[in-house]
């Protein structure tokens, strides 16, 4: 017999609170409840309650009665994501799961390079407890004081290292994760080598809380990189970029951990929105900030550094540069970088995009994308800027207004020409499923719904994010 949806609902909860305590269900207008809402503002967020688990087993009683009366699940991490991933959608028959109870560092394996976490530990929190052991976590994100572990699982986070050790996929060796109807899934190993069939932790990651509720992973760790030589240098044009990026792999190597590319647009937000320095004399097209690190020998890194300057003027890759010579001078230049998001706030805002392209297509992407935006749309500003060292560009478009949508369709056509991706990092959430058709053909959409079927099939699981 199936039930009224309220009246499962109602049962649901009780059966909630019966199970996890009052204090560990709150109602949405409990004050305690005001971390569930959406960082950018753009969605509302009305939950039917707010559960918090202290554990992996709290959280398998809660998703079992939530399966048991088909309530649907929205997992909640740091609440850092830019989709909309995990807000609640509709009047208010969702209910959220806060994993931040779960915030045990359970260990850290020098001898294996591993740690295992909760998946409520702040990153920063997971970054210190390998520091304290002298190992390092290299996942690297402006929002690392506030997401968490768990988040960064379910939306396969990115950031300035992966470059050089690659995104949250390649840094999860084993994860727990409570399934949609329950049960546990203890996958937490630490094997670099496993081959015996489809890996399913690599279904988890990225899935958005669309599969299940991560609740703990064991993440690679790699030697402290000690040293850290950093230089902004300055490009005569768009041109430039490919033979500049293909210059940087080869001399510095596996050392080179970021390269972020910003634009004269860019620098003149910094300047007029943040009171920031243009380091430079004069003006240029674009910037491009490199950093590369070492576990040893700074005089190496620091002269590798300087063959790469050198030798990007000397060939026209580069009209000027400017190397760190202190750690405040590499804060001062990451500074740069790292405000163009504030920078855009305090203008009145863009509308974000974070495409990706394969590298050799990344200057011809931002070339076009600036070049049709101000033909077809009077009045913006393009302010391109990303991890350009992974063919990541956040084509971010200020001044839009009400054309926002129309602005993106184009921006989107222009990446499925290219064979590129319409979300590098931040994931489709709910803010951008209807774009996802743009770089996902219809099989790959399909097997996309297999999956969700096949591990979800009551489709209680965040519903609505990811696949329309
Ligand atoms: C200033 C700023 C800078 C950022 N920079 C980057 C960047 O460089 N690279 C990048 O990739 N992202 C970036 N982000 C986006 C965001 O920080 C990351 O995606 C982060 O990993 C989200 O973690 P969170 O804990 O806040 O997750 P949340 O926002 O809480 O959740 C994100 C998604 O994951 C799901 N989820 C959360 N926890 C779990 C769980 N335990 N199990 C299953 N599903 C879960 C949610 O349902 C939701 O769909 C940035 C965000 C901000 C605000």
């Amino acid at each position: 017999m199936t039930e009224e949806p309220d009246a499962g609902l109602a049962r649901g909860l009780a059966e909630l609170r019966a199970a996890l305590g009052e204090r560990r269900v709150l109602a949405p207008d409990d004050p305690a409840a005001g971390f569930v809402r959406d960082e950018r503002g753009l969605l509302p967020s009305r939950p039917a309650a707010v559960l918090r688990p202290r554990s992996t087993e709290e959280v398998a009683a809660a998703v079992r009665i939530c399966a048991r009366h088909r309530v649907p699940v929205v997992p909640f991490a740091g609440g850092t994501g830019l989709v909309g991933g995990a807000v609640p959608l509709g009047t208010g028959r969702q209910v959220v799961l806060s994993v931040r109870g779960l915030d045990r560092i359970r260990s850290v394996d020098p001898a294996d390079f591993a740690l295992t976490a909760e998946a409520g530990c702040v990153l920063s929190d997971v970054q210190g407890a390998a520091e304290a052991a002298g190992l390092y976590f290299p996942l690297r994100l402006a929002s690392e004081g506030s997401a968490r572990l768990g988040g960064a699982v379910a939306t396969n986070a990115g950031g300035s290292n992966v470059l050089r050790y690659g995104t949250t996929r390649e840094l999860v060796l084993g994860l727990e994760a409570v399934l949609p109807d329950g049960r546990i899934w203890h996958g937490l190993r630490s094997l670099r080598k496993d081959n015996t069939g489809y890996d399913l932790k690599q279904l988890l990651i990225g899935s958005e809380g669309t599969l299940g509720v991560v609740t703990a992973a064991t993440v690679r760790l790699a030697p402290y990189p000690r040293h850290r030589a950093v230089a902004l240098l300055a490009l005569p044009g768009l041109a430039e970029l490919t033979g500049l990026l293909a210059l940087a792999r080869e001399v510095l190597a596996d050392r080179l951990s970021a390269l972020e590319l910003f634009s004269r647009t860019g620098m003149e937000l910094l300047v007029r929105q943040l009171a920031a320095r243009d380091p430079f004399a004069d003006p240029h097209p674009r910037y491009l900030l490199v950093e590369a690190t070492s576990t040893r020998d700074p005089a190496a890194l620091a002269a590798q550094l300087d063959e790469l300057l050198a030798g990007a003027v000397e060939r026209g890759l580069a009209a000027d540069a400017v190397p760190a010579l202190d750690r405040p001078q590499a804060q001062a230049l990451w500074a740069l970088r790292e405000g163009l998001p504030e920078a855009e706030k305090r203008a009145g805002g863009a509308v974000k995009h974070d495409v990706g392209v394969a590298l050799g297509s990344v200057a011809d992407l931002v070339a076009a994308a600036e070049e049709w935006i101000a033909r077809d749309f009077p009045g913006t500003v393009v302010n391109a800027f990303g991890h350009v060292g992974d063919g990541n560009v956040h084509v971010n478009v200020l001044g839009a207004g009400e054309r926002a949508a129309a602005v993106s369709a184009l921006l989107y056509r222009l990446v499925a020409d290219r064979h590129g991706t319409v979300s590098a990092e931040h994931g489709i959430g709910v803010l951008k499923r209807d774009a996802l058709e743009y770089t996902r053909g219809p099989l790959e959409r399909e097997l996309l719904r297999t999956v969700k079927r096949a591990l979800d099939p009551l489709g209680i699981m965040n519903p609505g994010k990811l696949l329309p």
